[in-house]
């Protein structure tokens, strides 16, 4: 390519900016890939392990930064309980390294793949237990980030409205290099399970929705049945082995799933086909949610196995103030046999939700006025998806679902700007003042951080 108005003597190559993947290994190559003179295309975005399933983390015209090889765990402090790592260490790999040290995240969190980086720059919820263990971010005391720019910037709790906005703040603000967390001494809670018909399970969801449990379900919608997995801190919770916790893991998110993609190849008959399904899901979930394990710590339920292709499950995830998720939940059941008498498509994966307690330590925390369930749709068959998750989309934005800019597909942007109204514009203020050229903001971003 050559600047117009100019003839090449051959002295001055105009070199076309580079696009694709990259992969720094190290700090100053991270900061080379941001260099405003480095010739790199923008828009530039940060990924993690990719998990996300909107196209937060994605740049097919421009640049992205891939942290997976940023992998170093850079201290673990147990006398003061805080971890500092790079941010392309999976969340797996920082499990194990503190459980050897007898410490654990705070927060339950599964999806062991997912990076530290991803981890904080977008929700990484789970049914924690009390006050500030809904989100991985909430424990950020410190956190290195490469800006717009290209330069290095720590921000610490000292500024505390700029931290707030660089959690969950989607790889807008800068892309981060490492990140210190406060972490804890491995603590045992008492899980408790049961199978109820929605109409039981709406109950025990007014009851417990005020309650700073742990509080899991997976719901299927077409067989009029909940699995509810209750979590707390217990005087006497008895022994956390971790293998039922693992059986459980494997049972969820590697056989079901490959289970119902081999029925929908080989069994024609919807019908036949789903009876299948809801069958062999409530079996599996009547036995590994009922049974098998009812104690455990943050580490036996992480789930610590990596699961190869986060995006091959379809998902797509919604908030929901937990005073109404009783009626909402009546409501979802609906919606979903509604949809498969309309247009035939139906998710073979049970949703799976949890009670996200109030906190408003990150700036677009979704549950920053109030608690929410959070509710998953998760599905194998890929025919029909797309159009599926528009309907979704309506029927949350109808019950007063909050988007997740990372997780939500085919949310409106005029909707997210009302879900997180004053917020949004304060942050997007912040992100004009530190990437005024825009060079982080990719198109689907754009519609809501202009
Ligand atoms: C089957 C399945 C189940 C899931 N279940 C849950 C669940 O229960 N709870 C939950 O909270 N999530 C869940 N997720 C969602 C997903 O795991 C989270 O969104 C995760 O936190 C993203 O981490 P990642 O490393 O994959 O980041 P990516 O998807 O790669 O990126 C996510 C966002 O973070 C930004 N980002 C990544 N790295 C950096 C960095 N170093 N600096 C700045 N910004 C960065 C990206 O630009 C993007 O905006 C699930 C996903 C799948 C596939």
């Amino acid at each position: 390519m050559q600047a117009s108005g100019f003839r090449d003597t051959g002295r001055f190559v105009h070199r076309p900016a580079r696009a694709g993947v990259f992969t720094p290994t190290n700090l100053s190559r991270l900061m080379r890939c941001l260099d405003p003179h480095a010739n790199i295309a923008p828009p530039i975005r940060a990924q993690g392990a990719g998990s996300a399933s909107t196209d937060c983390n994605q740049s097919p015209a421009g640049t992205v930064i891939r942290t997976t090889a940023l992998d170093r765990i850079t201290r673990i402090d147990a006398y003061n309980h805080t971890v500092t790592a790079e941010a392309g260490v999976r969340l797996g790999t920082l499990v194990s390294a503190l459980a050897k040290q007898g410490l654990e995240l705070i927060g339950n969190h599964d999806q062991m793949e997912r990076t530290l980086g991803g981890a904080l720059a977008s929700p990484c919820m789970g049914p924690g237990i009390g006050s500030g263990a809904s989100y991985l971010s909430s424990q950020l005391i410190s956190v290195k980030v490469i800006t717009p720019g290209g330069k290095i910037m720590t921000v610490t709790e000292q500024k505390k409205h700029l931290l707030n906005a660089f959690r969950l703040s989607y790889g807008l603000l800068g892309v981060v290099y490492e990140a210190t967390l406060r972490v804890r001494p491995i603590s045992t809670f008492s899980a408790s399970h049961r199978s109820l018909c929605v109409d039981k399970f709406s109950d025990v969801v007014d009851r417990l929705s005020a309650q700073d449990v742990g509080l899991k379900f997976y719901l299927l919608p077409h067989r009029d049945r909940v699995y509810v997995d209750v979590r707390r801190y217990a005087a006497d919770p008895g022994n956390a082995y971790e293998t039922p916790w693992r059986i459980k893991d494997w049972g969820e998110s590697t056989i079901l799933p490959h289970v119902f993609k081999s029925l929908n190849r080989v069994v024609p008959i919807p019908s036949v086909r789903y009876k299948l399904i809801d069958g062999i899901s409530a079996a599996t979930h009547g036995l590994v949610n009922t049974k098998l394990v009812n104690s455990g710590n943050n580490v036996a339920a992480s789930g610590r196995r990596r699961r190869t292709k986060p995006r091959s499950l379809l998902y797509s995830t919604w908030c929901f103030p937990a005073t109404d998720f009783s009626v909402v939940a009546k409501a979802y059941v609906d919606f979903c046999q509604q949809m498969q008498q309309g247009n035939g498509y139906r998710c073979d994966m049970p949703a799976v939700g949890f009670r996200v307690g109030r906190d408003p330590s990150a700036m677009l925390s979704p549950s920053f006025d109030e608690p929410v369930f959070s509710l998953q749709t998760t599905s194998t068959q890929h025919r029909g998806w797309d159009d599926f998750v528009i309907d979704l989309a309506q029927f949350a934005e109808n019950w007063g679902g909050t988007p997740l800019f990372s997780q939500s597909r085919a949310f409106r942007a005029e909707h997210a700007a009302q879900s997180y109204s004053t917020r949004l514009d304060f942050f997007r203020k912040i992100r004009r003042q530190l990437d005024p050229d825009n060079r982080l903001l990719n198109p689907f971003l754009a519609q809501s951080f202009a």
